[in-house]
């Protein structure tokens, strides 16, 4: 599925849009309908010529799937960071721009910042209202998005929705239904604001050494099976004794507080660890991190970002 949109003269310019569906590309049958809509609608170039001061720029638009973004999978993961490799090698490509859902979209921006940690900027963008709202914050979010993939000295992936730059490995989806629904953990702000198209910095772009892409299995099944289990008030172990047997490869706890588990789990974590399993421990907190927790690889990651990061862990043991 690709389609070109248009391309100019100066090619050094060029910004690639990567379409995969969500709520920016949702349509609704009416224009007062924020909620029962369905994600995934419309093209990517559609979206493109939807905002008229995207006319003059040097795009191509490019649709890698239609999904609303609970439904991300591994091989699309595999597909969409082999392909956003491939465009960032080209030297005429200034950044790339992803167009996706919210819901997932933090799983997805971890993952693609550390197998790709890229000198260019690679940014994810999304809506909280479909393309046919009234209110529809798509159109400024795009705009915002190819500002930020074509501005002098900006690397990395990144997420701008409202305004805000956010670092991909530290947003975290906060509201289910505000236009502003994104902030980053643990306690830290925005990278920056994209102002009528101007960027104004606080912090550092994301940074780290890329695992490669070709590191991601392109086939689902070849991804490790990681889950991530809370512990709440009433907790207990069928759950996690059912997995184990069941051939889990990994889990993240989304545990309580400082990294507590309810004593009703322990019996099971000690049995998934002595069987193998890799366990790692994450608050469920909104902020915040394990304090302490020196040696834990999760404890300032969501339980989201780790269970990525826990994924990409096995599949370097091989
Ligand atoms: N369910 C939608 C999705 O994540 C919500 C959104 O796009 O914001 O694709």
């Amino acid at each position: 599925m690709q389609s070109e949109l248009h391309t100019t003269p100066d090619a050094a310019q060029t910004v690639v849009i990567i379409g995969t569906g969500g709520t920016i590309a949702g349509a609704s049958g009416s224009a007062t309908d924020n909620v029962g809509y369905k994600a995934g609608s419309l093209s990517v170039a559609s979206l493109v010529k939807a905002v008229p001061a995207l006319a003059s720029k040097a795009l191509e638009a490019e649709q890698l799937a239609q999904l609303d973004s609970k439904d991300m999978d591994h091989a699309t993961w595999a597909r969409l960071a082999r392909r956003v490799e491939q465009h960032l090698a080209r030297p005429e490509v200034r950044g790339v721009v992803i167009t996706h859902g919210t819901d997932t979209l933090e799983e997805t921006a971890y993952l693609l910042q550390r197998v790709l940690a890229p000198s260019k900027p690679v940014v994810l963008t999304a809506a909280m209202r479909p393309a046919t709202a009234i209110q529809a914050d798509g159109p400024q979010n795009l705009l915002d998005a190819v500002a930020v993939a074509g501005a002098e000295g900006v690397r990395g992936v990144v997420a701008v929705v409202a305004g805000q730059v956010w670092s991909g490995l530290e947003l975290r989806k906060t509201h289910s239904y505000r236009l502003d629904a994104f902030e980053a953990g643990p306690d830290a702000g925005p990278l920056a604001v994209v102002e009528e198209g101007i960027i104004r910095r606080f912090r550092d772009w994301p940074l780290g050494e890329a695992l490669g892409a070709t590191l991601l299995p392109e086939d689902s099944t070849g991804w490790p099976w990681v889950e991530v289990l809370g512990s709440h008030a009433g907790a207990d172990g069928r759950a996690l004794d059912a997995w184990r047997a069941a051939g889990l490869q990994g889990l993240v706890l989304a545990c309580t507080g400082n990294g507590t588990v309810h004593q009703a789990l322990e019996a099971s974590t000690a049995a998934l660890k002595q069987s193998g399993v890799p366990v790692w421990r994450t608050t469920r907190c909104a902020q915040g991190r394990i304090v302490g927790a020196v040696d834990e690889p999760a404890g300032a990651l969501s339980p989201w970002a780790a269970r990525v990061e826990l994924m990409l862990h096995l599949l370097q043991r091989g």
